[in-house]
């Protein structure tokens, strides 16, 4: 296990403590109309593993236990079923949660895949497809991803390499959307209606990449704003909530209630771009 970084701690602690204050102060109550029961969830998962990387790793055991608290709350529903609802009937699909997962790591299918059948669950799986198939085993291969298929995990692109996509001329940007579908559907058999942008917090894609995405046939694209999608959210960029490595139990049920939606300001233009000057991320 790697060991636990003074950031990795800040982070747990300045969310443990904004959980607290929402909850003690009433920010919940008084923002009832605003929590999450009222409108559609998608949670962003990465990797499920023992192995812990900073911020992105969920271990299987929380997993599952986050898994059986969900089944206990709320109602899980496909990609698909939330985006045919969301601009139609909302209120059909208030409180439902959609799970997804980003980057295709092959631990998905070892870990993710088994809980997510013994409940029932549907997901979707956001693949990089340079990266499918690979020699170390790290992402998930073709006959793991036809396995998953036919068991109601469904899949999207997250682009051919990974580039954060406003760092690219056109031409790659182009590449990157369309290029991933096409192979995706031609080597691996699937239909692709999905995408998810790299990183995908406001810095990380605009009103040009929203129109590639559009103009090369992808019926909805999601992206890591943190928040939750009523019935005016934009389906190019749909919010996701994602569940990171410093949430603990409490942390990951209160961030299903709404009471961490205050931090959404972490995602916008401004605090990204001072993030990566401070960061140099
Ligand atoms: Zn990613």
């Amino acid at each position: 296990m790697t060991a636990i970084s003074p950031r990795y701690l800040l982070k747990k602690i300045i969310k443990n403590v904004v959980c607290i204050i929402t909850t003690c102060s009433g920010y919940q109550r008084v923002c009832r109309n605003k929590t999450n029961k009222k409108g559609l969830t998608i949670l962003t998962y990465h990797s499920i593993s023992n192995e812990i990387e900073p911020d992105e790793t969920v271990t299987p055991e929380e997993f599952e236990k986050q898994l059986q608290y969900i089944k206990e709350n709320y109602k899980v529903i496909s990609l698909e079923e939330a985006v045919e609802y969301i601009q139609t009937d909302i209120e059909k699909i208030s409180g439902s949660i959609v799970i997804t997962f980003d980057d295709g790591y092959s631990d998905n299918y070892r870990y993710a895949y088994p809980l997510l059948n013994k409940h029932n669950f549907p997901a979707t799986i956001f693949l990089i497809s340079d990266f499918i198939n690979d020699k170390e085993g790290k992402y998930l291969s073709q006959s793991q991803i036809h396995e998953m298929k036919s068991n109601n995990i469904s899949f999207g692109s997250h682009t051919v390499s990974h580039r954060i996509l406003t760092g690219l001329r056109s031409e790659e940007i182009i590449r990157e959307i369309r290029g991933s579908k096409d192979i995706l559907e031609s080597q691996l058999g699937l239909k692709i209606n999905s995408f998810a942008y790299p990183v995908g917090t406001m810095v990380d894609f605009n009103d040009e990449i929203i129109k590639t995405v559009k103009a090369s046939k992808y019926a909805y694209a999601c992206s890591n704003v943190y928040g939750i999608n009523g019935n005016n959210t934009d389906i190019f960029a749909l919010k996701r909530i994602g569940i990171e490595t410093t949430d603990n139990f409490f942390i990951f049920k209160k961030k299903l209630d709404g009471a961490l939606n205050i931090l959404s300001f972490k995602d916008t233009k401004i605090f990204q771009k001072l993030k990566r000057v401070f960061f140099k991320l």
